[in-house]
């Protein structure tokens, strides 16, 4: 027994506080958990699951079309968006109890309160009158969506009210191209809004390989969005019912929603944790070291907050490893490499490992392997989209260092392939593995022609 209520109080039922919580109190801990809004946290609520759901929703309209192809009489197709937003907020409500049920069957203490820090060993519950105490404290409060300073910014939706809109926008504006952004573009565009997207950068998706960027732009556009980049807002006002976007060249816009998907900031704002003495980063997010221990050594944080890599399998990872060195004895850091991403866009992408770019600025030969074909399920129906692969190989050594998806399925055909490129796998291995076929997989194990740039053509003006 310590002298304290809790061994240790998690602030935030998301997805690295409840794992956290209950891995914790499994290992014989007495646990505390405080959340503000609901159990579950971004990604049950109103991040992963609700956002694959209304992908799926969008993806009908292509397989409607393409029915008649194989067969198939569907009658006139029509979407109703109150319908399926009811569905979705059903399966999260069930969700959410289910995690608020492990939470009680782990014989943790929940509390339906904000939850700040008092002390490095105390914190304020907002519906007690008394500080908790507790040994070790875990800061799992995750991020909110940064609204972008601009004049009119406050008639910009975030992605949380996107799940809450009374109505499908029949035009809506996205501002902001990361996996955010552009899963939002496809997903309304693909339920029947016109969708402007728009991105001060040069190409979407900053951080994937660049042929997977352009070739994504290039399959957004061919579902109909509109993609502007090297476009900067320079403000929103109320046009009547609608919304008139003004660029600094001088353009507009009118939309009758505007999207803000300008990326994420970590819930560290009035938290009290300098008043602790943890200390935070520039985004305002916690220092951590890699058993995510923070600048006081009883005070933890896992997930968003850290913004190390804020996706749900990292926050999950992170919590498991906490659980373990600070419950279990056993001092697990958390390897951040090879972690395995994507964007449900239309076109999917997923990538694992090393863009082509990187590649080659670390190592001293770089061989590119890569396919490009129509898949099968698009033959019949004759639809124009592509799928392609691309496996990045050390030129010497020969291992395979990135592995990059764009297609149906991709992110399901990169999370198996992330477990031989964590593995240090070469390509030989790749090539000595039996193909299933047929599937789209299949060409990861087939590609045996090393990719070669275009020869210039002599004496035109590519060989001056
Ligand atoms: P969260 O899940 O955000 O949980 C933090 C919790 O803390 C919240 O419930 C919050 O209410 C609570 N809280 C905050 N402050 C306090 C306080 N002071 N007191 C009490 N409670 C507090 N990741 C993927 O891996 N795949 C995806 O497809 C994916 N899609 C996404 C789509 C969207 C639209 C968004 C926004 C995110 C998506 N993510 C996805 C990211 C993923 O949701 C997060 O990485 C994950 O939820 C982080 O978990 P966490 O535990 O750190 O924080």
């Amino acid at each position: 027994m310590t002298q304290y209520d809790y061994d240790l109080f998690v602030i935030g039922a998301g997805s690295g506080g409840v794992r956290a919580a209950r891995l914790a109190a499994e290992l014989g801990a007495r646990v505390g958990i405080a959340e503000e809004y609901r159990i579950g946290g971004t990604c049950v609520i109103r991040g992963c699951v609700p956002k694959k759901l209304l992908v799926y929703a969008s993806r009908y309209r292509y397989a409607l079309e393409d029915a008649a192809s194989f067969g198939w009489n569907v009658g006139e197709a029509a979407f109703d968006w109150p319908t399926l937003i009811g569905h979705v907020q059903r399966e999260v409500d069930r969700l959410s109890g289910v995690y608020a049920r492990i939470l009680d069957a782990a014989g943790v203490t929940v509390m339906p309160a904000r939850a700040t820090l008092e002390g490095r060993n105390a914190v304020n519950v907002s519906d007690r009158e008394a500080p908790v105490t507790a040994q070790t404290i875990l800061i799992a409060t995750g991020g909110h969506p940064m609204i972008p300073d601009l004049p009119g910014k406050e008639h910009l939706l975030n992605s949380n009210e996107c799940f809450q809109l009374e109505e499908l926008p029949r035009r809506i504006a996205i501002i902001g191209a990361g996996y955010i952004g552009v899963e939002f573009a496809s997903i309304f565009a693909g339920l029947g809004s016109e969708v402007t997207l728009i991105y001060r950068g040069e190409q979407i998706l900053r951080e994937f390989d660049v042929e997977i960027r352009d070739r994504a732009a290039e399959g957004m556009r061919a579902h109909g969005i509109d993609i502007r980049v090297m476009t900067d807002v320079a403000g929103v006002e109320r046009a009547g019912d609608a919304y008139s976007l003004h660029f600094k060249d001088g353009d507009r816009l009118e939309a009758d929603a505007v999207l803000a998907a300008a990326g994420r900031a970590p819930n560290t704002v009035h938290l009290g944790l300098q008043r602790a003495g943890v200390e935070l980063g520039w985004n305002g997010d916690v220092v951590v070291d890699e058993f995510s221990r923070s600048s006081v050594d009883n005070i933890y944080a896992v997930g968003d907050v850290t913004h190390r890599v804020n996706l749900t399998p990292v926050a999950i990872h992170e919590a498991d490893a906490f659980a373990q060195t600070v419950f279990n004895d056993t001092p697990t850091p958390v390897d951040h490499t090879f972690i395995p991403t994507a964007v449900f866009g239309n076109p999917e992408i997923a990538a694992v490992g090393l863009t082509e770019e990187q590649a080659r600025e670390r190592c001293r030969s770089v061989d590119i392997y890569k396919a490009s074909f129509t898949p099968l399920k698009y033959t019949l129906a004759g639809r124009a989209e592509k799928m392609f692969l691309k496996l990045v190989v050390d030129g010497e050594a020969g291992t395979v260092l990135g592995c990059h998806v764009l297609g149906p399925d991709a992110a399901e055909i990169v999370q198996m392939a992330a477990i031989p490129v964590r593995m240090g796998a070469n390509k030989s291995q790749f090539d000595a593995t039996m193909a299933l076929h047929p599937s789209a997989a299949e060409e990861l194990v087939t590609m045996r022609h090393r990719w070669e740039p275009p020869k210039p053509v002599a004496g035109s003006d590519a060989a001056a």
